[in-house]
């Protein structure tokens, strides 16, 4: 049976990257691939939960480089929120997952947003009394200038909301698309889920790995690769990213962190008997 993604950390190189989870959703899975039917998911029940819901992990990553902690994407934040024909979302926990993993959100030099989506930015904000406060009191967020026009002012129900853009306009560092963010963390551009979508590359040594955003949203879309995301802005481009970034990954070998992937975030894309399969990697899992 699927479960939410546990808090996790690889080493790349000298790079310590950790999986803190905020939260979850359980998707309907043919509303959320459309192209996708029944029939068509009755071959692939290892990603779905006991009751058919496509179950998608909430989150964000920390990268520890130097003396540099730079949090990819945050969450969703402290809401419970319905979608009807999709699913609940629920958030909440991503300090406490950062706490765990022992450091304070004032350590938080750098947010990187993959990308503006509402489980990606919202949880930049925190309960403060009746209203919000800044999750990390020091960082700047760091997003694609593209990402950054296409939301801002908009209120979107499915991106920023308003609190989150009242909290972190003033510290926006608008960047792009190949930005370096610290020493081995560099930006790559990988459009189409949204306009200004961005993966990550964390790189040190010979070793490396991808941090996907919403390049990919479950492992079943290695081997479903005209399964796109009903939110894809621009499913066309989108697919070609996937299909990019799916190439990419079997070629090189390279780690890839997948942000909504249930169970385990990090693994490879490896080919088996004719057809691409998602590889845990398990090298730290469970440990903080
Ligand atoms: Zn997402």
């Amino acid at each position: 049976m699927v479960a939410a993604a546990p808090r996790q950390s690889i080493k790349v190189g000298d790079i310590r990257l950790t999986y803190l989870p905020d939260g979850e959703t359980r998707l309907n899975p043919t509303a959320f691939f459309p192209a996708s039917t029944e029939d068509a998911w009755k071959l692939h029940p290892e990603w779905l939960d006991g009751d058919g819901q496509l179950l998608c992990s909430l989150g964000g990553l920390l990268v520890e480089t130097g003396d540099r902690r730079v949090l990819i994407d945050t969450g969703f934040g402290p809401r419970h929120a319905e979608f009807p024909g999709f699913g609940p979302f629920d958030g909440g926990r991503l300090l406490q997952s950062l706490s765990e993993h022992g450091h304070e959100p004032g350590q938080i030099d750098t947010v990187v947003f993959t990308h503006l989506h509402l489980d990606h930015v919202n949880a930049s904000v925190r309960r403060e009394g009746d209203g919000w406060a800044l999750a990390f009191p020091r960082a700047k967020f760091l997003v694609r200038e593209t990402e950054w026009h296409h939301w801002v002012g908009k209120n979107d129900p499915t991106g920023m909301y308003e609190e989150t853009e009242t909290a972190i306009r003033d510290r926006v560092d608008l960047c792009d698309a190949d930005a370096a963010v610290a020493p081995g963390v560099t930006l790559v551009s990988t459009p189409g889920h949204t306009p200004g979508h961005t993966s990550v590359v964390i790189a040190s040594g010979t070793d490396r790995a991808i941090v996907l955003g919403d390049v990919l949203h479950c492992p079943v879309q290695l081997e479903e690769e005209e399964w796109g995301c009903v939110f894809d802005v621009d499913p066309v481009l989108a697919r070609a990213t996937r299909e990019k970034m799916l190439a990419e990954l079997e070629g090189s070998g390279a780690v890839a962190a997948g942000g909504h992937f249930s169970d385990f975030t990090f693994g490879r894309c490896m080919r088996g008997e004719g057809r691409r399969v998602w590889s845990v990697h398990r090298a730290m899992a469970g440990t903080g």
